[in-house]
């Protein structure tokens, strides 16, 4: 079945000053790769749209909703924390990239794709239901994990992410919902010195120390999260896609390789198929090596076409 591909241009129009890492080029090196891969081929482009304020309200607050359009800045830079910043285009963006995981979940649950990768930023995993914070606003993959729940009667979304920094938003919005298995792997001590200590049977974190590098990942994932996944029977999986554990990243200090992100997605489509018929919505988080980060995304999307049992 198809492998979707869902972004939007007004991703690349969000901006937070010359020097900052999370950067437009970010999107372009991606698109660069996909294209110069063949990959490019294969995959069904869509539009994302605008999440609607009911869907952000299922995961954020009403009074931060209003606070963000409110901070949106008619010229030059609003910053929301020290690294998060809205250029008159961040609204916008935010809001594409919230609806681009609303999308992707309605496209595997109604069967028109498989797998779903959205390539949007600004990233989402650490939006808190009430705070932005580094380099993200709108959580974008609690607002598709919830969307499934309330609009597709899933019961049971497993999200997992393998960005370098802990999702703190994602657990903050479901530590209360065990509707949600969520299972994280990053550099701990770290930005932003959460989830180490977390005590939940629906949150399995592994903290890494800095240098870890692909075997101590995978021993991570096979050890953790791979038998809470399979207890848990997922009805939807759902990944927040970051590549900056990649030891080209020079953002934080861990080592995983592409064949590391190729062998972890198998692993979670694996997962898929065994209990979800196969679903899959993957968001893009970190990754600040324009190389790196593009040719990660590459094998991630590649993975999934290896991955098909049916
Ligand atoms: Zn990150």
């Amino acid at each position: 079945m198809a492998i979707a591909y869902i972004s939007h241009g007004a991703c690349a129009k969000h901006e937070m000053g010359a020097y900052h890492p999370e950067q437009p080029a970010r999107l372009d090196a991606i698109n660069d790769r996909l294209i110069a891969s063949g990959l490019e081929m294969v995959l069904h482009r869509y539009d994302a749209p605008q999440a609607e304020r009911a869907q952000l309200l299922r995961v954020h607050d009403a009074d931060y909703v209003d606070q963000v359009f409110a901070a949106s800045p008619h010229d030059g830079l609003a910053w929301l924390d020290g690294d998060t910043a809205m250029n008159p285009h961040t609204l916008d963006a935010a809001l594409h990239a919230a609806g681009a995981a609303v999308l992707g979940v309605d496209l595997v649950m109604q069967d028109k794709a498989e797998q779903v990768f959205c390539a949007i930023r600004p990233p989402g995993h650490h939006a808190e239901r009430h705070r932005a914070m580094g380099f993200c606003f709108f959580n974008n993959v609690a607002v598709g994990a919830a969307h499934a729940m309330a609009a597709h009667g899933v019961e049971r979304v497993a999200i997992v992410d393998f960005d370098v920094h802990h999702g703190n938003g994602t657990e903050d919005i479901f530590k209360d919902d065990p509707r949600a298995l969520f299972c994280s792997t990053f550099q701990h001590p770290f930005y932003p010195h959460s989830g180490y200590d977390t005590q939940s049977d629906h949150i399995v974190n592994v903290p890494l120390p800095a240098g870890a590098d692909g075997a101590a990942f995978r021993e991570a994932v096979q050890d953790h999260w791979l038998p809470a996944l399979h207890e848990f029977r997922p009805q939807l999986v759902m990944i927040s896609a970051g590549f900056d554990a990649h030891v080209e990243d020079d953002m934080a200090h861990l080592k995983l390789h592409e064949f590391d992100y190729a062998w972890v997605t198998r692993k979670l489509c694996e997962v898929a198929d065994d209990h979800a018929a196969g679903r899959v919505v993957s968001t893009l988080e970190g990754g600040y090596s324009l190389h790196a980060l593009a040719r990660s995304v590459a094998v991630h999307i590649k993975s999934f076409m290896g991955a098909h049992h049916h």
